[in-house]
């Protein structure tokens, strides 16, 4: 086996994706994005469920400890071979320049079965592609019999302890990676000649900016992209915004007036230039005149663990742990506030929806941003829970949704920026509030900020979080005060 190697597995998708990713990424890493909270979870998440899933193998010894010190991997892959061992983690292995490492590597008597693992619960085209670069590197250092992809089943239903072969589905590739080899080797050869290039590709963003993975060096071709533009026309194709793009018109001014749009974008791009809000008064009135005091506002937060952690649960079941709750009797009347946060221990599920339900058995209607995901979680909850199902029911029939004058534009200000979510509708309407500079700001953060206190110990740190977390979660429900409160004044 060479241990000179000029493209890795992962450099190789990069460059499937695009050409310059693959030059930045090999010769201006500093220059990538940073790393977000949430993109840190999926890593974290794909390592975990890689650990898991060789438990399906056990008995085998690792031969990869780190990543970058690939020359150290190689010979202590070929040692473990040589020595007989049956079962190998993250096997590393160099042909044609090429490195790639194994998850898992069994051996079977008299030849070796590879075996791919993913966090995700079917197979996608750039995995068939990952599969191949893997094929084509290791079956011509080894002798391979099979290569399967091994990947969450979400029909699974965890009872007691993780059961792994039902955790996990397994499925033979080797067919499909066989006729992909030639594909592999041309793809090979031309991502060769873009690394021998001297300068960097020169190609426009595009749809393949975000597909099928957003891109790690989105800021440094982005960045001539002004913050408002094209781009954030609301409910506008992918291909359509690129269109505009691509024939010049980058900022919202520079739109065509023949251009084809619906009336709502139109109205987003003529409020705009002319820094003019649209209100809708009579269906303004309408929506108002169906909410009756006392008002209760509230916001879940969820989470998705891979491998489920709770009895009853799948792999990537969105579980409710933390929601707030602000209630008012009479319009400008005292603002008061319930809120939970479950601990990382136990299923959050049942304690969240008895206080939930406790917190709001008096009567009022529930105002929530987005009625269809507190539907939608309520209802799983009540299928989970059905001794709780009469009273979550008649909970759901209170539910009104504070986003539709937004989303059906019956109130619309420059300062929306084209959305009617809640983070850019609170700022245009509330300028003293807004979740810039929140150290949680967004679902997904939030999300990954509690699965953290999973594994975080330090209690200083642990604090913080759910001090965060709290913040946070009462924000958006204030936020929802404070927007019908405008609404009502208009
Ligand atoms: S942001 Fe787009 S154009 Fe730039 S490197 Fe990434 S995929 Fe290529």
């Amino acid at each position: 086996m060479a241990e000179k190697y000029l493209l890795s597995k992962s450099s190789f998708i990069k460059g499937i994706q695009c050409d310059k990713q693959l030059y930045l990424y090999k010769y201006h890493y500093d220059w990538m994005d940073e790393v977000s909270e949430s993109q840190q979870l999926i890593f974290n998440r794909g390592h975990d469920v890689g650990e898991l899933a060789q438990k399906l193998f056990p008995g085998g010894i690792k031969a990869t400890e780190d990543p970058r010190k690939a020359a150290q991997a190689i010979e202590r892959t070929t040692e473990l071979i040589e020595n007989g061992t049956k079962v190998i983690y993250e096997a590393a292995f160099v042909f044609d320049e090429v490195l790639v490492i194994a998850d898992i590597m069994v051996w079977d008597g008299n030849i070796w079965n590879i075996y791919e693992v993913k966090s995700s619960t079917s197979i996608s085209d750039t995995y068939y592609q990952d599969a191949a670069i893997q094929y084509y590197v290791i079956s011509n250092c080894l002798n391979v019999k099979d290569i399967s992809i091994v990947y969450l089943n979400n029909q699974y239903v965890r009872n007691g302890e993780i059961e792994l072969q039902k955790q996990f589905n397994t499925e033979s590739v080797k067919d499909k990676v066989s006729e992909m080899q030639d594909l592999t080797k041309s793809e090979l050869t031309r991502l060769k000649k873009v690394l021998m290039g001297k300068e960097i590709p020169k190609i426009e963003i595009g749809p393949h900016c975000s597909n099928p993975y957003q891109c790690s060096f989105w800021g440094h071709c982005w960045k001539d992209i002004p913050e408002y533009s094209v781009f954030n026309i609301a409910g506008l194709r992918g291909d359509k915004k690129f269109e505009l793009y691509e024939l010049g018109h980058i900022k919202l001014e520079d739109v065509p007036e023949d251009y084809p749009l619906s009336k709502t974008q139109r109205l987003q791009i003529e409020s705009h230039i002319e820094k003019k809000s649209v209100l809708d008064k009579d269906n303004i009135k309408k929506f108002l005149s169906s909410i009756s005091y006392p008002v209760y506002y509230m916001d879940f937060e969820t989470f998705m663990p891979a491998i489920p952690k709770f009895d009853g649960t799948r792999p990537y079941q969105q579980i409710p742990f933390q929601y707030s709750l602000h209630y008012q009797e009479t319009p400008n009347g005292k603002v008061e506030h319930d809120e939970f946060l479950a601990d990382a221990a136990g299923d959050p599920r049942e304690p969240f929806l008895k206080k939930l339900l406790e917190d709001t058995k008096e009567p009022g209607i529930i105002l929530v941003y987005n009625k269809a995901f507190e539907i939608t979680r309520m209802k799983e909850l009540a299928a989970d829970f059905p001794k709780y199902a009469k009273e979550t029911e008649e909970r759901i029939e209170r539910i009104f949704d504070l986003m539709q004058p937004f989303q059906k534009k019956y109130y619309y200000t420059p300062d929306m920026l084209g959305s009617y979510s809640i983070k850019s509708v609170l700022p245009a309407l509330v300028p003293d509030m807004s979740y810039k500079g929140m150290e949680i700001a967004d679902g997904g953060t939030a999300s990954a900020a509690f699965e953290s206190l999973f594994y975080e110990e330090d209690a200083f740190r642990i604090k913080e979080i759910r001090e965060n977390l709290l913040k946070y979660c009462g924000m958006d429900t204030l936020a929802m005060v404070k927007i019908l409160n405008v609404l009502q004044k208009l």
